[in-house]
């Protein structure tokens, strides 16, 4: 790729950044606005329709009070973490990627990409997904960042833990281990289990349309979000008749997937744990981890945080809902402005 080339997409790249950011920024301004406009007593009368998308909005604003906006409280959140390593931790899906309805072409836009490479150059950074290892790899590319799979239970981590706060122990580590370190599985003695599974499900669901089964290694998933909404039942009762024989796993439901995976005390808040421990990162004192997710499955790291009275949970959310995150994103695009947000507070006090 020549210079010129590589100059204009990265003109191209900063551009995109900074249309996400000034956007965002004017949401969260009009919607400070709209609080105030709700208080005043002569409101104007408006549609039906607007009535609902305003009633929506101003849930949304009664839950965010309970857990505020990262973008508008950052300065606020870290005040607390100019002596401390910040380490970042991602979920995948409806994170760094949209929700789309072929979970193969869930992909991240390459300005999230250049986000989460930038935050990575000034942070441990590891992306923790429900999907396989590598093919989360294989959406994100970047050499980097950690990668766990199979909601926590495929782990690669560095040999040596990082005990300092010195961001290029970091980088060697990842170095030397040519982002293939050590591994932790858990659940490896499930692997047969789940292969069996997988094929049972492929076969027996083979006559619905829409559905999608995911081997995941250690977890299966079962997407309808292409189903019928008439076929669901019958896809239920076929998953629940395959997995009467496998009392060993234990089902899930996520947004449109049905998951399955090893009944082991093992999830994302364990994988959370492990790695802080792990990296070096379990003091308090010293480090301050960052969890953005917006599943179900993601709040069992938010609770380990809460637990451990150490870092931010920050749940992604464009609707109100039943969080242990003390924090929010409304979408992607706001994940991606904290991202920068988190690059430009570091580069700026280095
Ligand atoms: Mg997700």
């Amino acid at each position: 790729m020549g210079l010129e080339r590589l100059r204009a997409q990265e003109i191209e790249t900063n551009s995109t950044e900074k249309e996400v950011i000034d956007e965002n920024e004017e949401r969260i301004a009009k919607m400070s606005s709209r609080d105030c406009r709700c208080d005043e007593p002569t409101r104007e009368l408006q549609s039906n329709e607007d009535e609902v998308e305003s009633s929506a909005e101003e849930a949304y604003a009664a839950w965010m009070v309970k857990h505020p906006s990262a973008l508008i409280a950052f300065d606020r959140m870290m005040s607390i973490a100019k002596e401390k390593m910040v380490v970042v931790f991602l979920d995948y899906d409806g994170t760094l990627s949209p929700i789309v309805d072929d979970p193969d072409r869930a992909f991240m836009s390459d300005s999230m990409r250049s986000a989460v490479n930038k935050v990575a150059q000034y942070f441990p950074t590891c992306i923790i997904s429900g999907r396989r290892r590598d093919k989360v790899y294989e959406f994100v590319k970047l050499t980097n960042v950690y990668y766990v799979g199979s909601h926590g239970m495929d782990i690669m981590a560095p040999l040596k833990p990082v005990d300092e706060i010195d961001s290029t122990l970091h980088e060697q580590a990842i170095k030397e281990k040519g982002n293939e370190g050590v591994l932790f599985q858990p659940a490896e003695e499930y692997l047969p289990m789940i292969e069996e599974v997988y094929s049972e499900l492929k076969e027996k669901t083979k006559e619905i349309q829409g559905v999608l089964i995911e081997n995941n290694k250690f977890c299966i998933s079962v997407h309808f979000r292409r189903v019928d909404e008439e076929d669901w039942s019958l896809l239920e009762n076929q998953v629940m008749d395959t997995m009467k024989n496998y009392p060993a796993l234990l089902i899930t439901r996520g947004r449109k997937v049905i998951e399955i995976r090893p009944s082991i005390k093992w999830d994302k808040g364990r994988a959370l744990e492990y790695l802080l421990e792990t990296l070096g990162f379990g003091n308090n004192d010293k480090t301050l981890p960052l969890y953005i997710g917006d599943d179900r499955t993601d709040e069992d790291a938010f609770k380990i945080l809460q637990r451990r009275g150490q870092g931010y949970p920050i749940i992604v959310s464009s609707v109100p809902k039943d969080t242990e995150a003390s924090y929010s994103l409304r979408d992607p695009s706001e994940v991606m402005s904290f991202l920068l947000h988190l690059f430009r507070w570091k580069k700026d006090s280095s």
